[in-house]
């Protein structure tokens, strides 16, 4: 099996919600107890509906949300680094290994610097080029790897296309030369003809420079496109994984199976699934008791009501947490 890049073991972010006079003020627990592994060189996906934690689970491997319990570990063969104790010095080296590419290209960019100074900009806050020619060189080897046209570095982002600007982005993610990239809806704001081409790109790019991702997205649809794992998140906490071929032949908790039937076939003999989702995700700040996904399951038990079901392996290179998966499958 190949080795993580990122282990994360039983984590849980909380964030205060207000103040208490009197004993512990109450917090919303945005993630709980979140154990994955996301192996070197995968193209690792992470779905759920909006309000999941997908993206707080994204910011806190980049350590942009805070570790309230538990530990988050990345080792790329030259440094091994605990995530929620790394020193200073230790947190600016992790900078340049681990980027993020933001969902929204319009609002990302600054409209008052070239696409030069922008992809530029990581490598001389993080002081990783000696002098201009040094940072102009490594400019210009990435924008050609994000096929960018190397006489636009002059001009600034209003003169773009949405896939182009996506291109800068991902050019400014790529300049410090990451091992792990997290990309959050990195697609969302895009056509669809665009999509793909900026999918293909992030396919060729993970192969040319060794990239490991950890792409977030609520549209299982695009995931099944490009990624070989897939975690299922809901309410904070992880209900199924499993490579992507075999979630997607083979769903196993009820809402991953809920969130596969609302994809649109184009085949017109296909059938309609008649597991569909109602209501809304229920707030974090006060999660249902026993399994979190009981308030909207029509396979809901007793038990489920109750106790909290755990990930477990569930054959094929799955794990599910649900007490009765196997039975909700027929
Ligand atoms: Fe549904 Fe119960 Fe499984 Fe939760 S544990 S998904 S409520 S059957």
């Amino acid at each position: 099996m190949t080795k993580p890049l990122v282990s994360v073991d039983a984590l849980e972010v909380h964030y205060p919600l207000g103040r208490s006079l009197l004993g512990t003020p109450p917090v919303l627990k945005a993630l709980s107890g979140i154990t994955l592994d996301i192996p070197q060189g995968s193209f690792f996906g992470l779905v759920g509906e909006s309000g999941s934690g997908k993206t707080t689970l994204g910011r806190a491997i980049l350590k942009a949300a805070p570790i309230s319990v538990g530990s988050i570990g990345f080792e790329d063969g030259e440094v091994s680094l605990d995530i929620g104790t790394m020193s200073k010095a230790a947190e600016k080296d992790f900078r340049k290994r681990a980027q993020l590419i933001f969902q929204d290209p319009y609002a990302a960019l600054s409209p008052r610097m070239t696409v030069r100074d922008i992809i530029a900009e990581p490598l001389e806050v993080m002081g990783l080029t000696k002098n201009r020619e040094e940072t102009d060189a490594r400019v210009r080897e990435i924008a050609a790897k994000c096929r960018l046209n190397l006489e636009h570095l002059r001009r600034f982002p209003h003169a773009f296309s949405g896939g182009q600007r996506q291109r800068i982005s991902i050019a400014r993610a790529l300049v410090s030369g990451p091992k792990f990239v997290v990309a959050d809806e990195s697609v969302a704001a895009l056509d669809v003809s665009i999509q793909a081409d900026i999918l293909n790109l992030l396919k060729s790019l993970q192969s040319e420079l060794d990239l490991t991702f950890l792409f977030i997205s609520h549209d299982l649809s695009v995931v099944a496109h490009v990624c070989d794992t897939v975690a299922v998140m809901y309410l904070g906490t992880i209900v199924e994984t499993a490579p992507s071929r075999e979630l997607f032949r083979m769903p196993r908790h009820p809402y991953t199976r809920a969130l596969l039937s609302a994809i649109p076939s184009l085949d017109p003999d296909a059938k309609p699934s008649n597991l569909k989702l109602e209501g809304d995700i229920p707030s974090p700040a006060d999660p249902p008791k026993g399994c979190r996904f009981h308030t909207r399951c029509p396979f809901a038990q007793a038990k489920c009501r109750t106790d909290v079901p755990v990930l477990k392996d569930a054959g094929d290179g799955a794990q599910v947490a649900c007490h009765y998966w196997q039975a909700s499958l027929f």
